[in-house]
């Protein structure tokens, strides 16, 4: 999925999880602003070192990882359980921010999902994708 599409999706989760933060008596503005960032950071948080282009490599492998949905679920339930414990002021705004982060980062693999190459739902070992509302394996990378 393109960069772009991942920043508007990701602008439209902001707001979301701005409303989802409020709901949780945490900070709207931490969970608005790391949404955005988090909307993209599956794919920089893969590292991309070397010249644009097709020599262009990521230090940790393309859609592994960093696209790994159980990672992110994990994120979001840690953050929203911080939030219902009433916490100490820090506490709150990390885990505002937190949210915001894993709401835009599961939209960013949302998008992937819908693409051929799929992402690792289960397991690093294999992708799925969507497939007109059906899940299948994708195929292994090269
Ligand atoms: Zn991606």
């Amino acid at each position: 999925m393109h960069v772009r599409i991942h920043r508007l999706v990701g602008l439209g989760v902001a707001f979301g999880s701005a409303g989802l933060a409020v709901a949780l008596d945490g900070s709207a503005v931490l969970a608005f602003l790391c949404a955005y960032p988090g909307a993209t950071a599956p794919d920089w948080l893969e590292i991309p070192y070397g010249e644009r282009g097709a020599t262009r490599r990521p230090v940790i492998p393309h859609r592994t990882l960093t696209h790994f949905v159980p990672l992110w679920v994990v994120l979001l339930g840690v953050s929203v359980w911080g939030l219902t414990q009433a916490p100490p002021a820090l506490i709150n705004l990390l885990a505002s921010a937190a949210l915001g982060f894993a709401c835009g980062a599961l939209s960013h693999l949302f998008l992937d999902l819908l693409t051929p190459l799929g992402i690792p739902l289960f397991s690093l070992r294999q992708r799925y994708h969507l497939d007109r509302f059906t899940l299948r394996k994708s195929k292994p990378a090269r």
